[in-house]
C-alpha cells in the first residue's frame, strides 16, 4: 500500500481494484449496478471512488453517501402521507 491510499483521496477504477484487491472489471461491474459508489465527471467519463466507499461495498454495507439518499427517500414518503 502506498501513501496515495488516504482517505481524503480519490481512487481511479484500477487504484480501488488495488485497493479493494479484486479485479478492475469486477470494480467497473459494481459501479454500474450501482453496488459501489462512485462518481464521474461526465457521463462515460473516469470514476472518482472514495477508499471508504470501497470499504462499505467490501462489507456489503450502505456507504454514507448512499445512506443519506435512502434517507432523503423516507424523509420524502413521511412528508408526502
Ligand atoms: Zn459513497
Amino acid at each position: 500500500m502506498s501513501q496515495l491510499l488516504v482517505d481524503s483521496d480519490y481512487l481511479d477504477v484500477n487504484e480501488a481494484a488495488i485497493y479493494a484487491r479484486r479485479h478492475p472489471g469486477s470494480i467497473r461491474r459494481a459501479l454500474r449496478a450501482g453496488e459501489l459508489h462512485g462518481s464521474q465527471t461526465k457521463p462515460g467519463g473516469r470514476y472518482s471512488i472514495e477508499p471508504k466507499c470501497i470499504r462499505d461495498y467490501l462489507a456489503g454495507s450502505l456507504c454514507e453517501h448512499r445512506q443519506n439518499v435512502t434517507q432523503l427517500g423516507r424523509a420524502k414518503k413521511a412528508l408526502a402521507s
